[in-house]
C-alpha cells in the first residue's frame, strides 16, 4: 500500500487561500472581470441588513463624536433621534415632513441616507426603490448587496462611507425622478454633501451624475470612468448596481471605476 506524505503548512495555507478567494469572489486582478460577483446567499443578506442598521446608529454616534471634538455637544436635541443633534440631523430636520415635490404623495418613508459623517467617500444613487422605501434605508435590496460587495472589492467597509440618493422619496414604479423633483430635493443633497465633506463622490447611474452635474448630457456609458468635479470635489460616475445585475458584462468597467476611486482616496491621480 502506497503511503501518503503529510502536506506542508505552506501547501495547506495555499489551498485555504484559494478556497477563501473563490468563496468570496474577491479577486481584484486585472484579469478578473467580475471581482465582485454576487452570490445570493441568505446568510450574507442578513449580515448586510444587520450592518446597515448598525451603520445608522454608528453614523449618528460618529457625528456626535465629531461634535464633541468641536466642543458643540451642548447643542439642541435632534427631533429625529432624541439624541443631541448631529450635523446630519440638523441638515435633515427641516425636511422630515417634506412635501416640496409630488414624490411625497406615495412614499412610505423619506430615505435620507445612512453611514458615517463626515466620510471620505460618498455614494449617490438615483432614488429609493420599494425595499428602501419600506425600510427607510438606502440600497438594502439586491442592488444594495452588490454595492456592498463592490466596496469590499476595494477594501472599503460600507459602514465607513455615506450613502444617499438624489431624491429621498421613492419615484412610483421605480421610474427616474423628474427634473422638477430633482430640483426640489437639490438643496438637501447639497447640504448633505457639505456636511459629509467627502474626498471623493461616486455617483451610481446616469440619473445621479446628470442631477449632480446638470451641464452633462452624455449617457452613463460615455461618462463613466471620467474624473469630474463638483464644487472642487472629485466625482467618479459609474453604473448603478441594478444595471450591473441586469448586465453582468458591465462589471468589468465598473471595476475600473472602483479602482479609480481607490487611487483617489489613497491620494493618487486619475
Ligand atoms: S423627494 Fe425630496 S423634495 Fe421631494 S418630497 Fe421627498 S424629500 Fe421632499
Amino acid at each position: 500500500m502506497r503511503s501518503r506524505s503529510a502536506p506542508t503548512i505552506d501547501t495547506v495555507l495555499t489551498r485555504l487561500r484559494g478556497i477563501v478567494e473563490a468563496e468570496l469572489g474577491l479577486l481584484p486582478s486585472e484579469r478578473d472581470d467580475t471581482p465582485f460577483r454576487l452570490e445570493e446567499r441568505l446568510a450574507e443578506r442578513e449580515r448586510t441588513v444587520r450592518s446597515l442598521e448598525k451603520s445608522v446608529t454608528k453614523g449618528d454616534a460618529d457625528s456626535e463624536a465629531v461634535q464633541r471634538r468641536k466642543g458643540t455637544d451642548s447643542g439642541p436635541e435632534s427631533s429625529l433621534t432624541g439624541r443631541p443633534a448631529s450635523p446630519m440631523d440638523e441638515v435633515i430636520a427641516p425636511w422630515k415632513d417634506c412635501r416640496r415635490c409630488p414624490l411625497c404623495e406615495k412614499r412610505t418613508t423619506i430615505v435620507f441616507g445612512a453611514g458615517r459623517v463626515p466620510a471620505p467617500l460618498m455614494l449617490i444613487g438615483e432614488g429609493p426603490g420599494a425595499e428602501e422605501d419600506a425600510r427607510g434605508l438606502p440600497f438594502v435590496g439586491r442592488s444594495g448587496m452588490l454595492l456592498t460587495r463592490m466596496l469590499e472589492s476595494i477594501d472599503i467597509e460600507r459602514e465607513t462611507v455615506y450613502i444617499t440618493n438624489i431624491v429621498k422619496c421613492r419615484p412610483p414604479g421605480n421610474r427616474n425622478p423628474e427634473p422638477d423633483e430633482v430640483e426640489a430635493c437639490r438643496e438637501l443633497l447639497e447640504a448633505q454633501i457639505d456636511v459629509v465633506s467627502p474626498k471623493v463622490i461616486m455617483t451610481l447611474g446616469a440619473c445621479a451624475i446628470r442631477a449632480l452635474l446638470p451641464n452633462l448630457s452624455a449617457g452613463i456609458t460615455r461618462l463613466r470612468g471620467q474624473l469630474l468635479l463638483y464644487n472642487g470635489t472629485k466625482v467618479v460616475p459609474t453604473f448603478h448596481p441594478a444595471y450591473l445585475l441586469r448586465n453582468p458584462s458591465a462589471k468589468k468597467e465598473a471595476w475600473k471605476d472602483l479602482k479609480l476611486v481607490r487611487r483617489l482616496l489613497q491620494g493618487g491621480n486619475a
